[in-house]
């Protein structure tokens, strides 16, 4: 690697991006074919796609390593960008949760509760029944406060409250409330588990749509490589980084939390393991939150099924920030540092500490880069012109 090191470290790069995930690879296919830029990408893993890499186990069925991982998006402007890489799959996630011995739909709709109380409600029927269950909270701060105040006490107690303990390792009444709110309720019989106008998947797997928007000259991509181990090694102009702001920083005002997963990946001799993609857990004497069977996700056809086991854990990669009001305190700490820090960007869901979802760090890439267009040409007309704010997901 040296060698290699050396060779690429002599011509010198105009950025050096840590991190070939959604922001970093975006980035650095905008800056290559829209300004010419001169890149080198890094990542540590032996892999290029961060969280989202895929591959084909030794069985032959395309997995995904850390998770499964479905895109879905309501800004036009995002399925176009990435549209350029790959060819897409029509899928619409449905995901089933385990409660009261039953598999039932969640989010929560008409079907989960005709199912969980033998009723027969209709959508008036279903909103009168959660209207009667809810418990009004005047100021809704948390994720127990969002859905006790949709769905009332128990059928929080029954999704919510276990999953949520499992999943972060914390109450929800200790996070934020934008954690649970990402599950709507429902008094339809809707059972996607996502409402935006975009959901589909890269028809040929995302690694390979990683592959294609990397595929550029101006590029080069150095896997198995730590930001540390060659910070001092190549020349670089800008530093883009995408591994967490706190460790960059040496942790310098302490650990900012991220929370962790180990996944149990195996594959069964049995065509379909259970009847949706994913099967959520939220009881809590159920170590794992969910379980994942790929074919669903990807329509390969196989005698055999490969699944993942998501098992939540404070040690090991991060994985998630965790929204609650402390960290975000802390976070602004390191932001401020990074502002007062000339020559670097944090970007992603790491180097930014947000929850974000695959859409919105591109979305979050695309607009750095505008940024950086529009100061090296002022007048040029910009192509991307949605600000990320107003991006809805
Ligand atoms: P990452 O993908 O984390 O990439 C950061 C990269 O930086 C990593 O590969 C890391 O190895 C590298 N790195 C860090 N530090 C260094 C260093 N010092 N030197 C070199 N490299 C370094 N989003 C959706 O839209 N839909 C989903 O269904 C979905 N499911 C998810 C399921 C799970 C279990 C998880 C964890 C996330 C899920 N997401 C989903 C979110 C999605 O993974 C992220 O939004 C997206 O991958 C973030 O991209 P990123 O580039 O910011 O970060
Ligand atoms: N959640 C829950 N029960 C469920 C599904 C989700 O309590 O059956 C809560 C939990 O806190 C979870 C959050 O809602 O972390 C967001 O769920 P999502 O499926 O969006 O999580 P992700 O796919 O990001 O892990």
């Amino acid at each position: 690697m040296r060698d290699e090191l050396n060779a690429v470290g002599r011509k010198g790069f105009d950025y050096l991006i840590v991190g070939a995930g959604f922001a970093g690879s975006v980035l650095a296919e905008r800056l290559a074919a829209g300004l010419g830029k001169r890149v080198l990408l890094v990542d540590r893993r032996p892999h290029i796609g961060g969280n989202a890499y895929d591959h084909y186990n030794d069985d032959g069925i395309l997995v995904h390593r850390y998770g499964p991982h479905i895109f879905h998006t309501n800004a036009p402007r995002i399925v176009e960008y990435l549209s350029r890489f790959t060819e897409w799959r029509p899928y619409e996630h449905r995901v089933l949760a385990e409660v009261d011995g039953q598999q039932v739909p969640i989010p929560i709709n008409l079907t989960t509760l005709n199912r969980l109380y033998g009723l027969d409600l209709d959508e008036a029927g279903a909103e009168r029944f959660l209207a009667s269950r809810a418990e009004p909270v005047a100021d809704i701060r948390t994720s127990e406060d969002v859905v006790i105040n949709q769905i009332g006490r128990e059928l929080y107690e029954k999704f919510f409250r276990g999953y949520t303990r499992k999943q972060w390792g914390l109450d929800p009444s200790q996070l934020d409330k934008s954690v649970t709110s990402r599950v709507p309720t429902r008094t339809n019989a809707d059972d996607r588990y996502f409402g935006d106008s975009f959901q589909m998947m890269p028809l040929h797997g995302y690694t390979r749509m990683f592959e294609k928007m990397l595929d550029h000259p101006n590029i080069k991509v150095m896997v198995n490589t730590d930001f540390k181990e060659i910070r001092d090694e190549v020349q670089y102009d800008h530093l883009v980084y995408c591994g967490p702001i706190d460790e960059y920083f040496g942790y310098c005002y302490g650990k900012l939390p991220y929370r962790s997963l180990r996944f149990q990946h195996e594959t069964v001799d049995r065509e379909r393991f259970q009847p949706v993609a994913v099967v959520n857990y939220p009881a809590e004497d159920v170590p794992y939150t969910r379980i994942t069977e790929y074919k669903h996700l990807t329509g390969q056809q196989h005698h055999k099924t490969s699944l993942t086991y998501e098992y939540p854990s404070a040690e090991g990669d991060p994985y998630y920030p965790i929204p609650r009001p402390e960290n975000a305190e802390l976070y602004k700490r390191y932001q401020a540092l990074a502002d007062a820090t000339p020559g670097v960007t944090f970007l992603g869901r790491l180097g930014t500490y947000r929850y974000y979802n695959m859409d919105q760090v591109v979305g979050q890439a695309l607009a750095l880069y505008k940024r950086i267009e529009e100061a090296e040409h002022p007048q040029a007309e910009v192509e991307l012109e949605e600000p990320l704010a107003r991006q809805a997901t």
